[in-house]
C-alpha cells in the first residue's frame, strides 16, 4: 500500500498491514483477494481511530464522505440501495484491532433499518417476520452500544412478549409481537437519551463508527489489553469494518456458525465448531441458543458444508495456520464473515505444529516459532479442568508465581504442614511469607500460598525449583495465625478446609476443583528435538536436589547452572544441625558441627553430580544471611511469653539472643554471600571440601562428574581473591590427603552492580561468570525483590510506567546494558569465557532471546521451565536469521 488512505475497500487491501486494518479487516481483504465468498465491504483504518482520539473524540470531516463513497461502491456490487424502500442495503459495523480481543469491543448489525426501509426489506424478501426481527435486533444493539442502554431493559420487553404469546423461542414471535417490541424498544431508547431514535441511516452509521472507536478505550478493552500485555506497538487503536449484511435468520435454509479448521483443544485435523439454523451471528457467540455440532451441517445442508470445508482447507493452506472462521448461510448461499488464527491450547499447538510439518504445510522453523514458548509450561503441570470448574467459588487472586494447579487443605503452620504431609494429607501451606527455615514444609505441601512477596520472593523461587504450584502477593488475604484461619473478601477459611490454588493464573478457589494431569506427548518430544537441533544457547537447570536434577535432565537440561547449597541445610534432618552451628559458642564446637554437615553435603553432591553425569554442575556456596535459618525474634518472644508445655525456655532465650545479634535492617544488602564466607571461613571451607571429596569419590567409581564452584554476592576482586586463597588451600590439603589432582573451576556470580563494572578485574581469578539477575535487578532499580511485586509494581504497570515486571523479564535498557558491560569486559580478557545467567529470567522467553543476542553461553532455569527455555532459545536463532 503506497499512501495511506483512511478507508480501504476489501478488494483494495490484503492481510499484510494488520496494524492499519486490524485483524478482521486484513482477513476480510485477504479472503476477498482469494475469491472466497465475502460480502462486499470496506475498512476504516486504525489510523482514523487514533486521529479520532487526537481530535478530542471527533471524526475528521473527510471520513464520512470517504465512507459514503464506499457505500456507493457496495451499492453497485450488490444492486441494493442505501436507505431504499424497495431493496435496502443494510450493513454491519464491526470492530477489529491488530490483535484479536474477543468480545472486548463493540459491533452493530442490521444498520440502515428504519421505519421505511424495514417495509422495503419485508417486501423485497417477502418475509415481514424476518424484517421486523432484524429491526428489533438493530434497535437493541444500537441502543446498547451507541447509547449505553442496559440490555436488561430490552430483555424484559422481549421476555414479556414471549410470555404474552406463549412461546419460548424468539423465532416463534409473530409479526405483530415484533412490531410491538420495536415500538417499546424505541421508547426505551428515547426515554434514556431524551431524543428521537435516529431514523436516518447516515446518522446511524456515523454514530455507530464513533461508538466502535469509543469501545477501544472502554473499561473491558483496557483491562483485557493490560492482562494480555497488549501494548501500543502490538495493537494501536481499532479499525472499523463496514460489511454488507447477509442473513442467517431468513428461515430454515439460513444459518450462522463459528468453526475452527482443526480441533482447538487437542489439535486433531477435523472441523470443530457449532452453528444455528435461522439465527444471526451474535446468537452463537452470546450463547443465546445452544448450537448444533458442525458435523450435523453435513447432513442438514450438505452443499454449504462442502463449501465450508473447501474454504477451511483453502484458508489454512493460504495462512499456513489453523483458522477460526465465522460463516453465514443466507437462503442456501454460503458467506464467510471472518477468519483469524485459531487460539489453541498448548497441546493443540504442539500437535498441529508437528502435523503441519508432516503435511508439508509449514517448515520446522515455522513450526517452532508459532508456539508461544510460555504456553508449553501448561503441558508439564496439572491444570484446572476447565470443563468442571463451574460452581466453584473464587476466594481471592494473587500473583501467579509457579504454575500448575493443586488441591489440599489449608494449613497455616509450618510444623503442622510437615506433620500432615507426612501423614499423607494433601496440604496447601498458607503463610504471609516464607523463609529458608520453612522449606521442609514445601516438600510436604501440594502448593504454597503467601499474602506477601513477588515473583522472585523466597516462596516463589523455591516453589518453582520444586515444580510446586505457588501464588504469592495475595494482598487481599488476611492470615490470622492466632486463630488458624484466613479471611478474604468476607469469606473465612479455617485450617483443614479444602482449597485449590492455580499457580498459572494466581486464582485461589474454595473446595477441591478437579484437575487434569500433564501430558508429555510424542509430538511434544518431537518439538523439543527440533528446538534442540536449532538452538545455540546452552540450557541448564536451577536444581538443588537429586530429584530436581533428574527431572531437569529428563526435560532436556544440559547441566546445572545453579545449585543453591543453602537449600540442603533446610531438609528436616539438617536444619537442627545448622542452627546448632550458628549457635556454637566457640570455634571448636562450630568445627565439629561443620564436619557433620560436610558429610551430609558431600552425599548430596555425590547424588546430584551422578544424576548430571557428563554435564557441568555449578555449586554455589552459602548465600543467605545466617539469621534466615533462625526463627524471627518476634516469634521467639511470643514463644517465651506463652511458655507452652514442652518449650525449653532457656534454650529459646539463647536462640532469641543470637537472632537479635544477627538481625539486620536490610538483609538483602547485608551479611550474605561472600561476606558470610569471609567472616565465617569455616563454612565455605566445609562446602569446598565437600565438593572436592564428592568429585574424588565419583571419579574413583568412574563417574564423569563435573562440578564447579561459584561464589555469590561478589563485588570486588579483593573479595574473590580472598575466597580463592581458601579454595587453593583446601585444594592442596585434599590433593595431598587423597594423593590425586583436582581440576574444578572456580567462578563468580555477577549480581552486584560493581561486579559487572569491574568484571575485567574479576575475570583474572574467575574461570566463569554467572549473572544473578534477581539481585542485579533489585540493585539496578533499588526495588526490593521481596516486596516490589506485591506492593507497587502492579500500579506501575496499570499506570504504564512499566510494561512488565523487571523481575519477570530482563530490563534490557538498564540491567541488560549492565550485563553487556560485564560480558564485554570479561571476554576482552578471556575470549571464550563461559558466561551464564541463573536468575529467574533464565526461564523467560524474552529474556532468553536477549541472552542469545548477547552471546551468553547458557541460561539456567527451574526444571519445569527447561522445555520453554529450549524452544525460546531455538526461536531466538530463527528470529535472528529472519532479521538478517
Ligand atoms: C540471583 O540473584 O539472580 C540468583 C540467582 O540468586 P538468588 O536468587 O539465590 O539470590
Ligand atoms: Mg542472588
Amino acid at each position: 500500500m503506497a499512501k495511506l488512505k483512511p478507508v480501504y475497500a476489501f478488494e483494495e487491501a490484503d492481510s499484510e498491514n494488520r496494524m492499519l486494518l486490524g485483524g478482521k479487516g486484513a482477513g476480510l481483504s485477504e479472503m476477498t483477494r482469494l475469491k472466497l465468498p465475502v460480502p462486499p465491504g470496506f475498512t476504516i483504518t486504525t489510523h482514523v481511530c487514533n486521529q479520532y482520539y487526537e481530535n478530542g473524540r471527533k471524526l475528521e470531516k473527510n471520513i464520512i464522505s470517504e465512507v459514503m463513497k464506499n457505500i456507493v461502491k457496495i451499492e453497485k456490487k450488490t444492486g441494493k440501495k442505501w436507505n431504499s424502500t424497495n431493496n435496502p442495503l443494510l450493513v454491519s459495523v464491526r470492530s477489529g484491532a491488530a490483535i484479536s480481543m474477543p468480545g472486548m469491543m463493540d459491533t452493530i448489525l442490521n444498520l440502515g433499518l428504519n421505519e421505511q426501509t424495514v417495509l422495503g426489506l419485508a417486501k423485497k424478501t417477502n418475509n415481514p417476520r424476518f424484517a421486523w426481527d432484524s429491526y428489533r435486533r438493530f434497535i437493541q444493539l444500537f441502543g446498547k452500544v451507541v447509547f449505553g442502554v442496559n440490555d436488561e431493559k430490552f430483555d424484559y420487553v422481549l421476555n414479556a412478549a414471549k410470555k404474552r404469546q406463549g412461546v419460548n423461542d424468539d423465532s416463534k414471535l409473530s409479526i405483530d409481537s415484533l412490531k410491538k417490541i420495536v415500538r417499546e424498544y424505541k421508547k426505551i431508547c428515547d426515554d434514556y437519551t431524551k431524543r428521537k431514535f435516529p431514523n436516518n441511516p447516515n446518522e446511524q452509521l456515523q454514530l455507530a463508527i464513533e461508538a466502535v472507536f469509543k469501545s477501544w478505550t472502554g473499561e473491558r478493552a483496557i483491562v483485557y489489553r493490560e492482562k494480555n500485555n497488549i501494548t501500543k506497538d502490538i495493537a494501536n487503536g481499532t479499525a472499523v469494518n463496514i460489511v454488507t449484511m447477509v442473513f442467517g435468520n431468513m428461515g430454515d435454509d439460513s444459518a450462522t456458525g463459528v468453526v475452527f479448521t482443526r480441533n482447538g483443544h487437542n489439535g486433531k485435523k477435523e472441523i470443530e465448531g457449532e452453528y444455528l439454523i435461522n439465527a444471526q451471528g451474535e446468537d452463537v457467540v452470546a450463547g443465546v441458543r445452544t448450537g448444533n455440532d458442525i458435523s450435523k451441517l453435513k447432513i442438514e445442508m450438505p452443499k454449504s458444508y462442502k463449501e465450508l470445508s473447501g474454504a477451511c482447507s483453502k484458508l489454512e493452506k493460504h495462512f499456513r495456520e489453523p483458522q477460526d472462521i465465522e460463516f453465514t448461510i443466507e437462503m442456501g448461499k454460503f458467506y464467510l464473515l471472518q477468519t483469524r488464527t485459531a487460539k489453541m491450547s498448548a497441546g493443540a499447538l504442539v500437535k498441529t505444529s508437528v502435523d503441519m510439518v508432516k503435511e508439508k504445510l509449514i517448515d520446522k522453523n515455522r513450526a517452532l516459532t508459532r508456539i508461544p514458548a510460555q504456553q508449553l509450561e501448561a503441558l508439564l503441570h496439572k491444570t484446572i479442568d476447565q470443563n468442571k470448574i463451574k460452581g466453584f467459588e473464587r476466594l481471592v487472586k494473587g500473583i501467579a508465581a509457579s504454575p500448575g494447579a493443586a488441591n489440599g487443605i489449608a494449613v497455616f503452620d509450618v510444623k503442622r504442614a510437615i506433620a500432615m504431609g507426612e501423614n499423607n494429607k494433601k496440604v496447601i501451606l498458607i503463610r504471609q511469607e516464607t523463609k529458608p527455615e520453612d522449606v521442609p514444609a514445601f516438600f510436604s505441601s501440594e502448593g504454597i500460598l503467601t499474602s506477601q512477596g513477588g515473583k522472585s520472593s523466597h516462596a516463589a523461587i523455591v516453589s518453582r525449583g520444586m515444580g510446586k504450584p505457588c501464588i504469592v502477593g495475595c494482598s487481599d488475604l488476611k492470615i490470622d495465625y492466632e486463630n488458624n484461619r484466613c479471611i478474604a473478601n468476607g469469606i473465612t477459611i479455617l485450617e483443614g478446609e479444602p482449597i485449590t490454588v492455580d499457580g498459572s493464573t494466581g486464582v485461589v478457589y474454595i473446595g477441591d476443583v478437579p484437575t487434569v494431569e500433564p501430558q508429555v506427548t510424542k509430538d511434544f518430544q518431537t518439538i523439543l528435538l527440533w528446538a534442540k537441533n536449532t538452538k545455540k544457547l546452552g540450557i541448564r537447570a536451577n536444581a538443588d536436589t537429586p530429584d530436581a536434577a533428574k527431572l531437569a535432565r529428563k526435560f532436556g537440561a544440559e547441566g546445572i547452572g545453579l545449585c543453591r547449597t543453602e537449600r540442603m541445610f533446610n531438609a528436616t534432618d539438617r536444619i537442627g544441625l545448622f542452627v546448632d552451628m550458628i549457635m556454637a559458642t566457640n570455634d571448636s564446637q562450630r568445627k565439629q558441627i561443620l564436619k557433620k554437615l560436610g558429610q551430609l553435603q558431600k552425599s548430596d553432591f555425590v547424588q546430584i553430580l551422578k544424576a548430571m553425569e557428563g554435564y557441568k554442575v555449578t555449586i554455589r556456596l552459602l548465600d543467605p544471611p545466617l539469621h534466615e535459618f533462625l526463627p524471627n525474634p518476634e516469634e521467639l518472644m511470643d514463644r517465651i511469653y506463652k511458655n507452652k508445655k514442652g518449650e525449653n525456655l532457656s534454650e529459646t532465650k539463647k536462640v532469641l539472643e543470637r537472632a537479635k545479634e544477627l538481625a539486620e535492617i536490610n538483609p538483602m544488602m547485608g551479611h550474605r554471600g561472600v561476606r558470610v564466607g569471609i567472616t565465617y571461613p569455616d563454612i565455605y571451607r566445609m562446602q569446598i571440601t565437600a565438593v572436592f571429596e564428592a568429585a574424588i569419590e565419583l571419579s574413583k567409581k568412574k563417574v564423569n562428574a563435573k562440578p564447579q564452584i561459584m561464589i555469590p554476592q561478589v563485588g570486588s576482586i579483593a573479595e574473590l581473591d580472598h575466597i580463592k586463597e581458601i579454595y587453593d588451600d583446601v585444594k592442596s590439603e585434599i590433593q595431598k590427603k587423597y594423593k590425586t589432582r583436582i581440576n574444578i573451576n572456580f567462578g563468580t556470580m555477577l549480581e552486584v552492580v560493581r561486579a559487572c563494572l569491574t568484571s575485567n578485574e574479576l575475570v583474572k581469578t574467575a574461570e566463569f561468570f554467572s549473572f544473578g539477575t534477581n539481585d542485579l535487578t533489585q540493585a539496578v532499580f533499588s526495588f526490593s525483590r521481596e516486596d516490589a511485586e506485591g506492593k507497587f509494581l502492579p500500579e506501575y504497570m496499570e499506570k504504564e510506567l512499566l510494561e512488565i515486571s523487571p523481575f519477570q523479564s530482563i530490563d534490557v535498557n538498564g540491567v541488560g546494558n549492565l550485563m553487556k558491560i560485564g560480558i564485554k569486559q570479561g571476554r576482552s580478557i578471556k575470549k571464550d569465557l563461559e558466561i551464564g545467567i541463573c536468575g529467574e529470567h533464565g526461564g523467560d522467553p524474552n529474556s532468553i532471546k536477549f541472552c542469545h543476542l548477547s552471546n551468553i553461553s547458557y541460561v539456567s532455569a527451574s526444571p519445569h521451565r527447561i522445555p520453554i527455555a529450549i524452544v525460546a532459545a531455538a526461536q531466538a536463532v530463527i528470529e535472528q536469521k529472519k532479521r538478517k
